[in-house]
């Protein structure tokens, strides 16, 4: 019975497919937005200090 097989193999590997494919689109979106721990606004991660409060990130 191959079909018996193939199937969740199948599965298996869209669930890989769409596990490895989101973690390519987050890797090529890395710089999500991160609050300021002082006055919690958005700031960027390479911002070395929050332009709101102009605390030292
Ligand atoms: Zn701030």
């Amino acid at each position: 019975m191959f079909l018996m097989w193939i199937i969740p193999l199948l599965l298996i590997g869209l669930v890989v497919y769409g596990v490895s494919a989101g973690n390519f689109v987050s890797s090529l979106k890395p710089a999500a937005s991160r609050a300021c721990l002082h006055c919690n606004q958005a700031v960027q991660n390479d911002w070395k200090n929050c332009p709101h409060c102009g605390q030292t990130l």
